[in-house]
């Protein structure tokens, strides 16, 4: 009703004055366009532009829309009522389409009469010639809409608890900085400082003091900052820094400052919470440590993990040949874990017997690398990689199954071989050994538990003696047997031996090899096997290369022994027919001490 009102009053005002519809009094040529009823109704803003862009003629709305009356709409150039937050680019190229196509579109930014600005969707198409106005331009307001929009891209580069850059935003400044400085050849710095004690402030003062800590901090690293670094937000408890050029000691310097700003703050008592804050900064620097934001970014991140692992109130700088030594480990345990998902390892047999008889009376497990390009690689070359991560209980599952399925088949074939498993020292401490190797028993129903002998060395009890006897005590109460592997040549085999209440005892092959030229070794093998026998325990002799070596540890009262001199290990198929051909050389049996 209202809008046929406006109509009404305006054609009247056009009949008053002979003028254009929509009071356009100084433009009849435009008449015929603005004094459609419909135009002069509409919602949307709506003008007539001379051909040089002045305005002609407006209806209502754009009026309401801008503030402004008629009388200082019209005459005035349209450009003139582009805001100040109106990119002047986008009107050239407006201006540009209108002439070319005869119509344009896009968003642009109307000033107010008051100082404000209307978001505006604006259409512009040419009038046919010979009126006088030349163009005619609708505004839609979307205003609204670009102020949720605006806002919207505000929060997704600011972080919104100190106003600062966010990660996203940080990574978009590294991105060009970097692109700069591939132009420039200059070098820039990324720094991420690690604030842990805001997580304790969180968790002890609450959410609120966390955020309080949070802009004092932010305000702090800033005001130590070159004018020209950015600081930003890049996680929940790290702020980071770029800084563009610089020097190896500058950089150095920068980070010392950041640390040092963070921990002499004082901003936690001020704060009233009472904590004490460490920073923990790490660095990494274009050129030299990586090529792009994300990396960049990625390095800082590692560097500060380095302080952190330093006690935290540390700064560091990436180390690109740690890292590059980090990637070549992390690329060999891949390689690890893929060749055990392949079936790449085997496990070969070394026989052990009774000297004197030629009697079979057990193996020990030995495993080989079926490597693709190296051949069959010894265990030495790839068992340090494993010990000492969490790739171990892959091994150690893959072996278990491997050698009870091989106690179990041989058994099938009538043979009760025993077998020697080595356990890795970091391994046997750890608590998840033994549901390990229970899960894997009870995988092999048909194996008895005593079937089993675990080799276990004195460096097992190295780091934590206890946990290590608990194991190895837990493995004797499930009935696997345990024996004390390279004895003789470490310090410490009577500890081991008395803190792991082993059931064998293997005489070291150092100590065994020197026994026919060292009269100290040899007394050593003599006093280890009366030892055993006081012990109540097995004794067994490694490494017996030779006849010689073997006659000798007889005439010492070791009855048992493996060795090259008997038998090399071998894949487990040819353990059989070993055993069916060999025989122990005749004086032997006469060497014997009775
Ligand atoms: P170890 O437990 O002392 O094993 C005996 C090593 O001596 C084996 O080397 C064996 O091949 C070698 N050997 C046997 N007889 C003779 C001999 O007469 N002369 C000489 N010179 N050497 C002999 P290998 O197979 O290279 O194993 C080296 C070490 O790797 C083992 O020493 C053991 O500590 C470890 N290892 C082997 N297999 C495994 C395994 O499956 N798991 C774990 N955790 N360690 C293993
Ligand atoms: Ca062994």
């Amino acid at each position: 009703m209202r809008a046929l009102t406006a109509v009404e009053d305006d054609v009247m005002e056009t009949t008053v004055d002979g003028s254009a519809a929509l009071g356009a009094r100084a433009s009849p040529g435009a008449a015929t366009l603005l004094g459609d009823s419909l135009l002069a109704a509409a919602a949307d803003g709506c003008a007539t532009l001379d051909r040089d862009g002045c305005i002609v003629a407006v209806n209502d709305a754009l009026c309401q829309m801008t503030g402004y009356s008629r009388a200082e709409l019209i005459g005035r150039g349209a450009a003139s009522l582009c805001a100040d937050r109106q990119d002047r680019r986008d009107i050239v190229r407006l201006a540009r389409q209108l002439r070319r196509r005869g119509h344009a579109h896009g968003e642009v930014w109307a000033r107010r009469r008051d100082g404000g600005a209307v978001g505006a969707w604006l259409s512009l198409s040419a009038l046919p010639a010979g009126g006088q106005a030349s163009f005619l331009a609708l505004l839609t307001d979307v205003t609204a809409l670009r102020l949720r929009r605006e806002h919207e891209r505000y929060l997704a580069r600011v972080d919104t608890s100190t106003g600062l850059p966010n990660r996203a935003q940080l990574h978009a400044h590294i991105a060009h900085a970097v692109a700069r400085a591939m132009r420039t050849g200059d070098a820039l710095a990324v720094y991420v400082v690690a604030i842990d004690a805001l997580r304790k402030v969180r968790g002890d003062w609450g959410h609120e003091a966390g955020e309080r800590l949070l802009w004092a901090l932010a305000a702090r690293l800033g005001s130590v900052l070159a004018p020209r670094a950015i600081l930003a937000r890049s996680g929940d408890d790290a702020f980071a820094v770029l800084l563009r050029g610089g020097n190896a000691a500058m950089w150095a310097d920068c980070a010392e400052a950041l640390r040092r700003c963070c921990v002499e703050a004082g901003t936690a008592a001020e704060l009233g919470v009472d904590v004490r804050l460490v920073a923990a900064v790490g660095y990494a620097v274009y050129p030299g440590d990586a090529a792009d934001a994300d990396a960049l970014l990625a390095c800082a991140e590692q560097a500060v993990g380095e302080a952190r692992a330093a006690g935290g109130n540390a700064w560091r700088r990436f180390d690109v040949e740690r890292a590059r030594s980090m990637q070549r480990l992390g690329e060999r345990l891949d390689e690890v874990r893929e060749a055990i998902a392949a079936g790449d390892f085997v496990v070969h047999y070394q026989p052990q017997v009774h000297m004197p008889s030629g009697r079979l009376c057990g193996a020990e497990a030995l495993v080989r690398w079926r490597h693709r390009e190296r051949g069959l690689v010894r265990p030495d070359a790839f068992l340090d990689l494993i010990e000492g991560n969490s790739l171990i209980a892959a091994f150690t599952s893959w072996l278990l199954d491997a050698v009870l399925g091989q106690i179990a088949q041989w058994r099938a074939q009538g043979l009760d071989i025993p077998v020697n498993l080595n356990v890795a020292p970091y391994h046997l401490r750890h608590p998840e050994f033994v549901p390990l190797l229970r899960a894997a028993l009870a995988r092999h129903p048909s194996v008895p538990a005593g079937m089993l002998v675990l080799d276990v060395t004195e460096r097992s009890i190295a780091e934590d003696a206890a946990a290590a006897a608990r194991n190895v005590a837990a493995c004797r109460a499930i009935g696997v047997s345990v024996a004390l592997d390279d004895f003789g040549h470490g310090d410490a085999s009577l500890s081991a031996l008395r803190a792991l209440q082993a059931d064998v005892v293997k005489i070291d092959q150092r100590v065994v090899r020197g026994m026919l030229d060292d009269a100290a070794d040899a007394d050593a093998v003599r006093g280890i096997v009366g030892l055993s026998r006081a012990l109540r325990k097995g004794v067994i002799a490694e490494g017996v290369e030779t006849p010689e070596l073997a006659r000798a540890l007889l005439r010492a009262g070791c009855e048992y022994a493996q060795g090259y001199a008997i038998a090399q290990p071998m894949p487990p198929q040819q353990l059989a027919a070993w055993t069916r051909a060999w025989r122990p050389d005749a004086d032997w049996r006469s060497a014997v001490q009775h």
